[in-house]
């Protein structure tokens, strides 16, 4: 099974890329900002060690449907870079195991290529059990202009901030195998993202090859 690691900065286009892939070419993506999501719900693993951490520290943690008030727990782990690398801590080990249950599931069904899709790829090292990385990258103009428009409640100072934060495009480029340049339309992106799977298509062969021997 190829897994295929899929990343790129804050509005890069990773989910529009992600949507392609699931919808014109029935590839599993596995995606870590939801499984993020869903590991802190309530009655989860996560939450449970959230609340027991932050409960006392954090007034209104939990709100009255239950669910965890993650601005308030962002905001106070924001201030305060080790009570972050605590919150990391419960959360990652998590994100990690559920990505590599979907992946055994995957490989159960004998899926030839699944789709890891991490913002934070390479800051996570989650590119060493990639077989390839494909990053999503647009212009910081474009992508400032994409964020502001899907996210109206951010400042412009706020957006900006938050591009300038993560890993440059360089940086990102240099580390994958290929690159998706996202800065014209969704069209244009969709015919990338058929080319990038038309040459990946001979790795599954050989990924399918090297079973033969166990076959015979
Ligand atoms: P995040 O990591 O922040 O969730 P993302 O990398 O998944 O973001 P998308 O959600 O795919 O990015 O795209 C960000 C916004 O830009 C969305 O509103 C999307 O519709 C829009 N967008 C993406 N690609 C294009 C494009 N080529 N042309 C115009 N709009 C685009």
């Amino acid at each position: 099974m190829l897994v295929l690691g899929l990343t790129g900065g804050i509005a890069s286009g990773k989910s529009t890329v992600s949507k392609r892939l699931q919808e014109e070419y029935h590839i599993t993506v596995i995606d870590a900002d939801e499984i993020a999501h869903q590991i802190v719900e309530p009655g989860r693993p996560a939450y449970k060690k959230i609340v027991r951490y932050f409960g006392d520290k954090i007034t209104d943690l939990i709100l009255p449907d239950g669910t965890l008030n993650r601005p308030a727990l962002g905001a106070y782990v924001f201030q305060n870079k080790g009570e972050l690398q605590i919150l990391n801590k419960i959360t990652h080990g998590q994100v990690r195991k559920e990505m590599l249950w979907l992946m055994l599931c995957s490989w159960l069904k004998l899926e030839s290529i699944v789709v890891l899709d991490v913002p934070l790829l390479f800051e996570a090292g989650m590119d060493i059990i990639c077989g390839m990385v494909v990053s999503v990258v647009c212009e910081p103009k474009i992508q400032l202009q994409r964020l502001m428009e899907r996210n109206p409640e951010l400042s412009r100072a706020e957006c900006e901030k938050r591009i300038a934060s993560q890993m440059s495009n360089d940086d990102k480029i240099k580390r994958s195998d290929y690159v998706l340049d996202n800065n014209n339309s969704v069209e244009e992106l969709n015919q990338k993202i058929d080319s990038v799977i038309r040459k990946v298509q001979p790795s599954l062969w050989v990924t399918l090859l090297e079973y033969i021997p166990f076959i015979g």
